[in-house]
């Protein structure tokens, strides 16, 4: 690392999503006195999840005054479901952090501006997502997550935060006992690295879905997050949990919804539909059936029937095939009276006559959702010409992270996390609308956190704080090229640890990755923070694939399989595998270790 200038502050705050934006109007609020100072990688407003994501219609999950069963217990339900649909596998003391706070975190952002969708008589709109027992998905539209960062952003412009963009935090500084004392920064501006001290840092750098060659996440999600808390000792949990789910490969178009409700064709470059023969029928309706059902969940799972769909396209994917939803033409025998009654039912209430001359595909998107025919013509598919959009499935959330506890701190002193970063507080499966609400409830509670730790040590920062340089020891002249390094990583990550993972697939590519990071990275001075990257998706890679070969069970997007040939996935394991894992630094690599999650109460039980 060239030489480092320096700077001081009191709460140090790291990333510019929703998380982070949180966090420093949090710490700031908890304490005006103090020096906050929020550093982020991209341009804030423009990078990361947070301020750039949209889909069909974006939710943030809210038990409300107004959403059912009502009462004041009602948020037992929401953290049920959170606890429950995740697989038993993340802590309940985090799930009731969430589902208590939602209501005040909804109103907060409204506060600041935040347009909610609301009713005919004025209450929130809410909708059922994911396998929820009630409707608790509030939503603004397509841009649900945007117009909350937009809001955030807005009001720490009031407030006399410091805010340095296009800075990459590369490693924590510590103080002589160990403890976190702030981190060591790398400016697109500047050629020397500045080294940041402060009392409190909270990490909000979202996740890690440059990890994979296809996802949906923006370029600055690197996992920088995870691999510095790796580095500095702290605990991960639930690596191995990644939501995925079937995207237009050229725009990103997460196909959920009226994409799959519109029952298009699913074909491989061959034209052949590939879906009967996973399933094993010559029954076309049984395929429109799971076609449809899957427009309504959407990522992969295994308590969900319709990840079958997600089994077959990635074979077909894996046998060099590309997959496509075709919407020129109806499926091979396609006949309306034999679809289930869930289809019918739902065509007939939007007055939709299912089986005329001119029902197609495309006509029933154009019938049901026009505006993404609209929004992929934008984007360069016009279906009224090419009437196929290529589909794969894409890595969109990362349920687990940094271990919290439910006052957002870490393992290591001196360091909180939020947002998609932290993790525990998501099991296996994410229900839709809980990150969104996860980075308000958790990044609030971190800046306060991190505030009443500055408030109280109010000289650390006198203190000079030194950095393990543990990067400088990983990047060498001898290494191999950063860009090079994300490629390989990336091929072997959707190869073998997406949504078809075997055990030999993984521990073949553990120890490719062991032996990549053997090699090292190139530290090339112009391009040093892309050096760091590369380093941080090898890192991640590795601990997300180490993750997944320990769990030799089948639990929410973790499909294991016992061969490359098999279409039914290794069965869940509650007996052996109702825990979660977690991994830390060791002398030696990462202990990987299993462990009881903080069990929901008898007498919370709904
Ligand atoms: C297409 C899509 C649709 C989604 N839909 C929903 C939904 O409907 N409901 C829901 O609840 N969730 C949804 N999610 C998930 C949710 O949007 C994200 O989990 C959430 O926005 C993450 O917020 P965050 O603040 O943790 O991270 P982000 O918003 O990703 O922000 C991370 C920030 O950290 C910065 N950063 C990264 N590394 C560094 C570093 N080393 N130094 C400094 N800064 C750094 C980045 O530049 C970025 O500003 C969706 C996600 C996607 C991709």
């Amino acid at each position: 690392m060239p030489d480092a200038r320096s700077d001081t502050c009191d709460v140090l705050v790291v990333g510019g999503g929703g998380a982070a934006l949180c966090a420093a109007i949090a710490a700031w609020d908890a304490d005006p006195s103090l020096d906050v100072l929020l550093v982020t990688k991209g341009e804030l407003g423009a990078s990361g999840v947070t301020a750039t994501a949209c889909s069909d219609r974006m939710a943030f999950h809210a038990t409300l005054p107004t959403t059912e069963p009502g009462g004041p217990d009602a948020w037992h339900y929401h953290a049920d479901d959170i606890y429950r649909i995740g697989g038993l596998v993340s802590d309940w003391d985090l799930a009731e952090v969430l589902a208590r706070n939602a209501s005040s975190a909804f109103s907060y952002l409204e506060s600041l501006g935040v347009p909610w969708a609301r009713n005919p008589d004025g209450t929130p709109a809410q909708f059922v997502t994911d396998g929820s027992a009630y409707a608790r998905a509030c939503y603004t539209g397509p841009h649900t997550a945007n117009e909350i960062h937009a809001a955030l952003l807005r009001r720490l412009r009031e407030l006399p935060v410091r805010v340095v963009d296009h800075t990459m935090a590369a490693e924590f500084l510590f103080d002589a006992g160990g403890t976190i004392a702030g981190a060591l920064v790398l400016s697109e501006k500047e050629p020397s690295a500045t080294t940041i001290s402060a009392s409190a840092v909270v990490m909000a750098t979202g996740g890690a879905g440059q990890v994979y060659a296809t996802n949906v996440f923006p370029r600055d999600c690197t996992g920088d997050g995870y691999a510095m808390a790796y580095r500095a000792g702290a605990e991960l949990v639930n690596l191995e949990f990644i939501q995925f789910g079937l995207c237009s490969v050229s725009t990103g178009l997460a196909c959920s919804g009226s994409m799959m409700r519109a029952l298009p064709r699913l074909v491989n470059d061959l034209d052949q539909a590939f879906l009967l023969k996973y399933l094993d029928t010559d029954d076309q309706s049984r395929a429109c059936d799971l076609l449809f059902r899957k427009g309504a969940s959407w990522p992969v799972s295994l308590e969900e029937p319709t990840h079958i769909i997600d089994i077959a396209v990635a074979a077909e994917i894996a046998q060099g095939r590309r997959v496509f939803l075709d919407y020129a033409r109806n499926p091979q025998d396609y006949a309306p009276r034999r679809l289930g009654p869930a289809v019918q039912d739902w065509y007939a209430k939007r007055g939709y006559r299912l089986g005329d001359d001119d029902d197609t595909p495309l006509a029933r998107l154009c019938a049901i959702n026009p505006q993404s025919v609209a929004w992929l013509a934008e984007h360069g598919i016009d279906l009224d010409i090419e009437a196929k959009v290529e589909v794969a499935p894409a890595a969109q959330h990362f349920q687990g992270g940094i271990r919290i506890r439910t006052d957002a701190s870490t393992t290591v002193a001196g360091l909180y996390a939020a947002g998609e970063t932290a993790g525990g507080q998501h099991g296996a499966n994410r229900p839709g609308g809980n990150s969104l609400l996860d980075g308000q409830v958790f990044g609030r509670i971190a800046g306060e956190s991190a505030a009443r730790r500055a408030s109280r040590l109010t000289d650390a920062r006198q203190r000079a704080p030194s950095t393990t340089q543990t990067i400088a020891k990983l990047a060498t002249p001898q290494g191999e090229d950063p860009d090079a390094v994300i490629e390989r990583v990336q091929h072997l990550m959707t190869a073998h640890c997406a949504v078809r993972r075997t055990k030999g697939g993984l521990a073949s590519t553990v120890r490719e990755l062991e032996e990549m990071l053997r090699t090292g990275v190139a530290l090339d001075p112009p391009a040093q923070a892309r050096t760091v990257e590369a380093l941080n998706i090898l890192q991640v890679a590795y601990l997300v694939a180490t993750a997944s070969l320990g769990r030799d069970e089948t639990r929410g997007p973790h499909l294991r399989f016992a061969d490359d040939h098999t279409t039914e996935p290794l069965p869940r394991r509650d007996d052996r595998w109702q825990r979660y894992q977690v991994i830390q630094r060791g002398s030696q690599g990462p202990m990987v270790s299993s462990r009881q999650p903080v069990a929901r109460p008898s007498k919370s039980d709904v």
